[in-house]
Formats: C-alpha cells, structure tokens, sequence
C-alpha cells in the first residue's frame, strides 16, 4: 500500500491470480474500517461461492458484516446503503463493465470502493472490467500466488479439465464445469491452443 493521503472518496483495487489472497485482505481491509467505525458494505459475485458463509465480520457493536450476492452491477446499486461509507467487493471480475461507472459514481460522493478481482483469465488475457478498474483507481495491488510447479511467484490461473490444460477456446466462465485451477508462474503456465489447419490442440 501507497503512503499516499486519500480524502473524500476513492477507489482501491486488489488484483491478481486465484490464490495470492486478494479475498484474505479484501477482508483485512474491511474489518480495519469497522475497527475504524465506518459503517461497510460489501458484495460478492453469485458466481463463486468458495467462501459462501465464510465471509462474516464482526462489528465492534456486535453486528456482523456478511457479503452480499450480486449477479451484475445494477443490483450492487440497488442495494447500496446510502449510509454506508466503504463499499467492497469481491470477485469483481465477473461483473459487468457498468461497475466501473458505478464505483466512479460512488467514488465522487465520497465513498471508499475497495474491488478485489482476479485481472486475467485462464488464458492470461485481461478479464471482464478488471483493465478499466486498474486504470481509474487510485490504488491499486497486485499480489501473487505461489506456483504450485516450481515455486516461483505466480500470475497465471492455470484452468485444467479432467487433470490436462485446457484449450484455448474453452469459454472464460465454466458454470458447472469438472474444471480446476492451479496458480502457476508465466513460464509453467500452458493454454492449449487449436492448430487450424491441423485440428490438433498442442
Ligand atoms: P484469492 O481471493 O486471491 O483467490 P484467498 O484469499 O481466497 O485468495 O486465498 C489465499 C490463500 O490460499 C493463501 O493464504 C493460502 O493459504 C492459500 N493457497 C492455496 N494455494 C496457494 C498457492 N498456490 N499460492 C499461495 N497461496 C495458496
Ligand atoms: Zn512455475
């Protein structure tokens, strides 16, 4: 984190691979603002549901802070509590790019908008609004994971189906699908890709 001196509102992004903890301090963040006595909102995409229940935090007043299911960012903003002074979510990369606007909107009247996301897919190519948020926030982290190959720091989400890399034209978003991730580093990360004349992945 930058020394830097935020006022009014702003917006704060936690990027990297799956794994290198952006929801550990997503979570670091928000309990240090109820300590701080900020009331905190925070929402997390329907689509990942590891953490299901897990994300609960305990105010100082004896509330507790629950994450929020969202499927896009109209229902982010039908939700906001227009009291609340820090909005966070979580796994922004699967929302629309309308959170962009939204966390701008939200910025200019003051609020902090803390986003964690994973900013690139299984192909290593950006994912979803996670480029535009990078670019119009005022802070913003990168964190890695440990690459479970060769132990060096990891920026890769290795997608596998059935224990063997996946092709490149498999869909960025498998609902449902007997798929694993492993975090891996450039030079251990594999997409199989369709050879167009050959037919043949490789
Ligand atoms: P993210 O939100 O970025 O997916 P989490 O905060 O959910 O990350 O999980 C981070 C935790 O995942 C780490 O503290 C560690 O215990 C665990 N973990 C599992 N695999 C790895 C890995 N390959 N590298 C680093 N941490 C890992
Ligand atoms: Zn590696």
């Amino acid at each position: 984190m930058t020394s830097l001196q935020l006022t009014g509102g702003w917006i704060e992004v936690v990027a990297g691979v799956m794994f290198s903890g952006k929801s550990e301090e997503l979570m670091r963040r928000v309990r240090r603002a109820i300590i701080a006595r900020k009331r905190v909102q925070v929402f997390k995409s329907h689509l990942d549901n590891r953490y299901a229940g897990l994300f609960a935090i305990s105010s100082h007043d004896g509330r507790t802070v629950e994450a929020i299911p969202v499927d896009s960012s109209a229902q982010i903003a039908a939700r906001i509590d227009p009291t609340a002074h820090v909005i966070a979510v979580d796994e922004a990369q699967f929302l629309d790019e309308g959170i962009c606007d939204l966390a701008t909107t939200l910025a200019s009247r003051g609020r902090r908008v803390i986003l964690a996301g994973t900013d690139t897919d299984f192909r290593g190519e950006p994912f979803g609004p996670m480029p535009r948020l990078l670019a119009i926030a005022e802070l913003v982290d990168k964190l890695h994971a440990i690459c479970v190959l060769c132990g060096a720091p990891a920026c890769r989400n290795q997608r596998l189906i059935e224990g063997e890399p996946a092709p490149w034209d498999s869909p960025v978003i498998m609902v449902g699908a007997k798929e694993s991730y492993e975090a891996r580093c450039r030079a251990c990360h594999i997409v199989r890709r369709r050879d167009e004349t050959q037919g043949k992945l490789f």
